[in-house]
Formats: structure tokens, C-alpha cells, sequence
């Protein structure tokens, strides 16, 4: 009986750790892990939430200084088929991953990048509503969808190494307008292998393509700036660069994303966090 109480014990104590890692919510109807409340929750990391260089913000582009073009992005096996893509439900939204015959990688530089910069996943961020779903605003306007291409500093040995690091990440963003006339620019393959991870910690591989299929030319402007993780920890520890022409999405691709579950088994309408004020942050165009 001690046993079976311990035992019992014990699963509650696995069910606590794996749910606190996943605590924070989108729900405004929850006033405990809701976007507002991220800053005060229990998780001790979570303090960065409310600091003064977070993300996302709005993109204001009249207080952009434009930069020199000299030094232009760069991104290694950008044309290059992945061996694999694998796609990945984390309860608070769907990743996907590129995997490299050899362990190849993909490498970002230039621009605002002091060092080398590894792909590490990209994710995709949505709302309730078909017109409102990104994270970043442009000019106050919401768009209807963002996906976020995560890369860490290659001085670090991993995505989990250089998170809390200065200089530890940097994400590429783009926009996304809802246009259901032209071909969208969300991949297909994705779109179809959503409904194979319907619930939290579900994977499945889906028809490989390359990143350059996520946003189409490597040729964009964009706007750099110093911010955040958007989710908890919420790490002050993010150079972004966020292309200022959107892409296109279609209302299918909108209803695949919101079709998966998050991790309490409901239908993960919305995650996108609100603005952030930007306290005046420097913002720099690095136009074409
Ligand atoms: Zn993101």
C-alpha cells in the first residue's frame, strides 16, 4: 500500500515538472499564465518577462536608421534538400527541424551578426482570427500569421547552450498577409503534416524542402533590433531581423496551424504574444 502510494506520488511529481516547463498560456481567461501574468509565474527564470528589452514590439518604420548594404545576410545550404524535416507539436506550438546528411548545418552571417549564426528550427505563431496572428506589428498593423527562423551563436554548442547568452541568438522573422487568390508561400508539406501531431510531444517527418521555400528569396529588407524570447523564459538575449515584406497564407493554411492541440489536449487557437514597449530601442533598416 506504501508502495502504491509512492508510486502514485511519484506520477503527480512527473506530471508537475512536465506541465511547469510548459506553464504559460495564451488564454486571456487565464489570470495565472496568461501573457501579462508570465513575468511573476512561479518557474524561476521567468523574471526577464517583464524587463525592458522584450519581444515582440511594433515596428515603427519612420524611426528606422538605415544601414550600410555593404555587409549584406548570408545563409549556407540555403538551396540544399534536407535529408529530413521533421515536424514537432511542443504544446505551445509547432516547430520544424532540417536535418543534413554528414550533420551539415545551415549558417547565417552578416548583416547586424558579429559571428556565425546555426539554424536551429523555425516555429510559426497564429491567432484566433484569420487577419490576426502574428507577433510583430508593422507600422500597428497585426498581420495574419509569423514565422520565426531560430539561430544560435556557433561559439555555444547548442539552441539550449546559447539561450541565456548575450550574444546568443538571433531569429530571422517574417510576416505573413492572409491572400487566399495567390499561391501561398506556406509549405504544403507542413500544412499536410499537421494533422499527424494533433496532440503535445507528437513528431512526424513530412516531405522534405528547403528553407529557402519558407520565406522564397534571400534578397529582403528588414528591420534589425535587440530584443527577446517571445515566450518564457522570455531571454534578453535575441538580435532580430524582421523582414518587412509579408509573405502570403491561406485561410487552409490558418485553420491547419489552429487544428493542433496544446498541451492541455485543446485546440491551441492563438500564440502569439502582444507588443512589447520598445522604450525607444533602436531600430536598423537594412534595405536592398
Ligand atoms: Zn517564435
Amino acid at each position: 500500500m506504501i508502495i502504491w502510494c509512492i508510486g502514485i506520488i511519484l506520477c503527480f511529481c512527473n506530471a508537475g515538472t512536465f506541465a511547469a516547463s510548459y506553464a504559460y498560456d495564451y488564454n486571456p481567461g487565464n489570470s495565472d499564465a496568461r501573457p501579462e501574468d508570465w513575468a511573476q509565474m512561479d518557474s524561476p527564470d521567468n523574471a526577464q518577462c517583464g524587463w525592458a528589452n522584450q519581444s515582440p514590439i511594433d515596428l515603427q518604420t519612420q524611426f528606422v536608421s538605415i544601414q550600410s548594404r555593404a555587409n549584406s545576410l548570408s545563409i549556407t545550404n540555403l538551396r540544399t534538400m534536407p535529408e529530413n524535416v521533421v515536424l514537432t507539436n511542443v504544446g505551445h506550438g509547432a516547430e520544424i527541424s532540417f536535418e543534413f546528411a554528414n550533420n551539415d548545418n545551415m549558417v547565417v552571417t552578416g548583416g547586424p551578426l558579429n559571428d556565425q549564426f546555426i539554424v536551429a528550427q523555425a516555429q510559426w505563431h497564429w491567432g484566433t482570427a484569420d487577419c490576426a496572428g502574428s507577433e510583430h506589428m508593422l507600422n500597428s498593423q497585426r498581420y495574419s500569421a509569423e514565422v520565426h527562423i531560430v539561430t544560435y551563436n556557433s561559439k555555444y554548442a547548442s539552441l539550449g547552450d546559447a539561450a541565456d547568452k548575450f550574444d546568443g541568438l538571433a531569429v530571422l522573422g517574417f510576416l505573413y498577409e492572409l491572400d487566399d487568390a495567390a499561391a501561398p508561400d506556406f509549405p504544403s508539406s507542413v500544412q499536410g503534416g499537421l494533422g499527424g501531431i494533433p496532440n503535445a510531444g507528437d513528431t512526424t517527418t513530412v516531405a522534405p524542402f528547403a528553407l529557402i521555400n519558407l520565406f522564397r528569396t534571400e534578397f529582403f529588407d528588414y528591420i534589425a533590433y535587440s530584443g527577446s524570447l517571445t515566450t518564457p523564459p522570455c531571454y534578453q538575449t535575441v538580435q532580430w531581423m524582421v523582414s518587412t515584406k509579408p509573405l502570403k497564407i491561406s485561410s487552409a493554411d490558418l485553420g491547419a496551424l489552429r487544428s493542433i492541440n496544446d498541451v492541455n489536449g485543446s485546440p491551441l487557437l492563438r500564440n502569439f504574444r502582444p507588443c512589447q514597449n520598445s522604450y525607444s530601442r533602436a531600430l536598423n533598416g537594412y534595405y536592398l
